[in-house]
């Protein structure tokens, strides 16, 4: 009945708030994901940090304390100037062995353990031999001395692994002793080793590197499963705040929405007939002065304005012989009459103005349509079907045509006029004036 017209809601806003929220939240949990691993590296590499502090005590315990009592030993010929022992007097092997010990220690009580390793270009023990990629970083730590150290996470064998560097200090006058020239070297040395590895290290030279390997994995996986735990709960909070803004949007878009329609139906109620459903008197007061307006802002000779006014003839009788009932069916079916006279028309538009009273208001038009129009509604009307209505329903008509710059009273003032004339001319005709 209404023209229900359905509402839409835009949601376009929720699809930028939900694509805003997706972005924030992929940024968030990448920035997240990166921050956790960073801990993880940060708080393994102040770990060895201990480690390798403990391991530069050791071999500061070494050349202060341990080799200068071998050495006076030396001088005081208790132990031959030749005498050389790596398990005595090699800093590097005694850590490395002590480091050997305290991994295996690790390994017995299934602790992941730092893997040591120390890396030469011309190592004494073959151990020792820098494999390419290590003399690459060596001539790394010796060209950029700002270099204290590097880290990196490393897959291998599918395995998380976290590698860390550090050069050697430079080559010092007493670090020669042993590195510089094989002549000056001790004997027990060249004895044990040879003069082939070892030696020729220069003043200021970075000579090795230790370098140490953990596997992360496992504390990796934790780090996932806490980033997955906190993603989870940002993406929850994220989700209960969509749901609760879309809600409270679509609530308020609803209201807004009913207020509109409601308008719309008043809208309707207001301007239409409840009868017939007919444009009423109040739409007439609407439509016309628009039409008119229309009509004068287009050449003359291009478009016209017409209007007929019917009245049912003796309705008062009907209503009087038959019932009030009877009178409204014939209100109604002369409604269905114009409705399908005008919609067959192409700019026609059918009212109600009240009573028995209706209008007809019709642009680019002539008096042969007008003429055929009110013969077509009188055919209908006369055979029209009520049961209890055994009368033959005539119907008087007036038309006029607008006249430029004609203010809407004068128009409905003629037509009125030329329904007057059918009326006083004898009824069931049409009068154009
Ligand atoms: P005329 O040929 O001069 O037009 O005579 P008439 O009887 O048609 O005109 P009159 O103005 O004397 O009477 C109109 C009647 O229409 C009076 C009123 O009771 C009746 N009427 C007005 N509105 C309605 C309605 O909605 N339903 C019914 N059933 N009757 C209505
Ligand atoms: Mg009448
Ligand atoms: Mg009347």
């Amino acid at each position: 009945m209404y023209s229900n017209s359905e509402f839409r809601i835009n949601k376009k806003p929720l699809y930028w708030l939900a694509t805003a929220l997706l972005f924030s939240y992929l940024i968030i949990t990448a920035s997240i994901y990166q921050q956790v691993k960073n801990t993880i590296i940060e708080n393994k590499l102040n770990e060895l940090n201990q480690h390798i502090l403990y391991q530069t005590s050791l071999r500061q315990y070494i050349n202060s304390q341990l080799k200068p009592i071998i050495y006076n030993l030396q001088k005081e010929h208790i132990l031959s100037y030749d005498f050389f022992d790596p398990h005595l007097l090699s800093s590097t092997f005694i850590s490395r062995k002590v480091y050997q010990i305290f991994d295996k220690k690790l390994d017995a009580k299934d602790l992941n353990s730092w893997k040591y390793r120390l890396a030469a270009k011309n190592p004494r023990n073959p151990v020792n031999q820098a494999t390419p990629e290590e003399i690459e970083l060596l001539e790394k730590f010796n060209s950029d001395r700002n270099l204290k150290q590097i880290h990196r996470v490393e897959m291998i064998n599918s395995q998380e692994t976290l590698y860390y560097a550090a050069p050697f200090n430079a080559n010092e006058a007493n670090c020669l002793m042993c590195h510089g020239d094989p002549k000056t070297a001790p004997k027990g040395l060249i004895e044990k080793y040879g003069s082939e590895h070892g030696f020729n290290e220069k003043l200021g030279d970075i000579r090795a590197f230790v370098s140490y390997r953990l596997n992360i994995t496992e504390s990796m996986l934790n780090a996932n499963k806490t980033f997955l735990i906190i993603s989870l709960i940002i993406f929850a909070f994220m989700a209960a705040f969509f749901a609760l803004a879309s809600w409270s949007y679509l609530i308020e878009q609803r209201r807004k929405g009913l207020i509109i329609q409601q308008q719309q139906e008043l809208e309707y109620v207001a301007h239409h007939d409840f009868l017939t459903n007919l444009t009423n008197r109040h739409g007439l007061n609407r439509d016309l002065p628009v039409q008119l307006a229309k009509l004068n802002n287009e050449p003359v000779h291009l478009s016209n304005l017409w209007v007929i006014m019917l009245d049912i003839d003796f309705f008062k009788s009907i209503n009087d012989d038959f019932g009030h009932d009877i009178g409204d069916l014939t209100l109604q079916k002369l409604g269905e009459i114009l409705k399908t006279e005008k919609n067959n028309l192409e700019h026609a538009e059918a009212y109600r103005l009240g009573g028995e009273e209706f209008l007809i208001v019709i642009r680019n038009t002539d008096t042969k349509i007008i003429k055929a129009l009110y013969k077509d509604i009188c055919t209908s009307l006369a055979a029209i079907k009520i049961a209890g209505l055994n009368r033959i329903i005539k119907i008087s008509a007036g038309a006029t045509e607008a006249q430029p710059n004609e203010h809407q009273y004068e128009l409905l003032k003629r037509v009125d006029q030329a329904l007057y004339q059918a009326k006083e001319q004898g009824r069931a005709r049409l009068i154009i004036i």
